[in-house]
């Protein structure tokens, strides 16, 4: 019998996606079909972005999984009716290493000083060569598929690199901490702290005013994780007090950040707009493949959500 498989994402992804799926499920070898129009009762598994038309999942009475083209769940994992198994993306050739492009070059701005070199009008001839980086102790909050690879292509460069998770691990070049206390350790001794944690209950506002204050003077704040991590008047504060030399920040909590925000004036503030990195789909649909040919095979899916830890 026919796996029936409902793409459900933004319209204008299908034009990207729908080769690359085709190929990847092709390669693992099941007769399928893959639409983005399906009679809700005949659908098996639903490849889905969070901003699509499908919200209520209850007519979708077959359904086996709900396969997730993006990493961060925070809206679907508190949605109701979706009860099914649902699977977050890790996509490691594509947007792991988008991540870690874009975490390693906006670490190595600050590290190095870039900016007093690439904007110069007064001439200024100060030569001053940064430290190396093994003189740079660098921080990660969250240490899950991303911050682990961003933490270890750090550790390749040299910087001294600790990070945190909600639960104890072990990996090589980090020193892994968790817990309040763990948080304390990181804090005081990252020149640059990176936010990789997921927007849930738990993590918001880990950036607030009392763990600025534990932050060496003048660190550098790097947050491609989510906008909801930082209280903002908090940061703002310790920006214009110097505790903060300089914040770049891709994520906010309302997209696009709106034009009167202070965030993009304030003469330390990089803005990105939401392009750390995003899911490709030749690897993605691969992994969203391999899903599909597990739940066939009765095997258990891969980069299950855990609804009660909301990530
Ligand atoms: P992940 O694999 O689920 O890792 C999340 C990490 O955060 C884990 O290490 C987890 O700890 C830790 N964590 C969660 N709650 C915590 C808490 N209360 N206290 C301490 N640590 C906590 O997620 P990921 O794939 O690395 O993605 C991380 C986030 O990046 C996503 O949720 C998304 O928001 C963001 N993102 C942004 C972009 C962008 O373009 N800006 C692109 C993709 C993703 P455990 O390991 O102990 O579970």
């Amino acid at each position: 019998m026919s796996v029936n498989i409902l793409f459900a994402a933004h319209k204008d992804r299908w034009a990207q996606y729908e080769t690359p799926l085709r190929r990847a499920l092709d390669a693992i070898g099941i007769d399928y079909a893959l639409s983005t129009d399906m009679e809700p009762g005949g659908v098996d598994y639903i490849v889905y972005a969070p901003n699509s038309d499908v919200q209520d999942f209850t007519p979708y009475k077959r359904l086996k999984a709900v396969l997730n083209l993006w990493a961060g769940v925070e809206s679907a994992v508190k949605n109701p009716t979706l009860t099914v198994p649902f699977a977050r993306m890790v996509d490691d050739e594509g947007l792991t290493q988008g991540m870690v492009e874009w975490v390693v070059g906006h670490t190595l701005r600050h590290h190095l000083g870039m900016d007093a070199h690439i904007v110069n009008p007064d001439c200024e001839w100060a030569a001053k060569a940064p430290p190396i980086a093994a003189d740079r102790p660098v921080g990660l909050l969250g240490l899950g598929a991303l911050g682990t690879a961003c933490g270890q292509a750090l550790s390749d460069l040299g910087f001294p690199v600790s990070g945190w998770a909600r639960t104890p691990k072990s990996i090589d070049g980090i020193t892994a901490y968790h817990g309040k206390d763990g948080l304390q350790s990181v804090l005081e001794t990252s020149q640059i702290l990176i936010l990789l944690l997921p927007s849930t209950p738990e993590t918001e506002n880990t950036i607030n005013a009392e763990t600025l204050a534990l932050m060496p003077k003048g660190a550098i704040l790097i947050n491609p994780g989510r906008g909801t991590l930082i209280e903002d008047a908090a940061l703002l504060a310790a920006l214009d007090n110097g505790r903060i030399g300089h914040a770049t920040l891709d994520v906010f909590r309302t997209e696009p950040l709106p034009a009167d925000d202070p965030y993009w004036t304030h003469p330390n503030v990089t803005v990105t707009p939401h392009v750390a990195s995003e899911t490709r789909p030749p690897s993605a649909a691969r992994v969203i493949a391999e899903n599909i040919r597990r739940g066939e095979a009765g095997e258990p899916f891969l980069h299950l959500v855990d609804r009660d830890a909301g990530y």
